[in-house]
C-alpha cells in the first residue's frame, strides 16, 4: 500500500517531498496538502520519517 496523507495534519511543509526517492509526492498549493502519486510510491517509508506532524503514513 502506498503512503497516505492525513489532510487534517499536513501543513504542506515539503519535507516529505524532499525525502521521497521516487519523486512520488507533490504539494497541492491550492489545498495546502501533500499528494502521493500512488503509481510512483515504492513504500519505502522515508516520508513517514521526514514528516514533523505524523501526517503521512505508509499502510501495512
Ligand atoms: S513511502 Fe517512499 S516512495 Fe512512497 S511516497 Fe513515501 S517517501 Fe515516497
Ligand atoms: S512532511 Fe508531513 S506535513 Fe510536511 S508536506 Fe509532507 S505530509 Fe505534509
Amino acid at each position: 500500500m502506498p503512503a497516505i496523507v492525513n489532510a487534517d495534519e499536513c501543513s504542506a511543509c515539503g519535507s516529505c517531498v524532499d525525502e521521497c526517492p521516487s519523486d512520488a509526492i507533490t504539494i497541492d498549493e491550492e489545498k495546502g496538502i501533500a499528494v502521493v502519486d500512488q503509481d510512483e510510491c515504492v513504500d519505502c517509508g522515508a516520508c513517514e520519517e521526514a514528516c514533523p506532524n505524523q501526517a503521512i503514513t505508509v499502510q501495512e
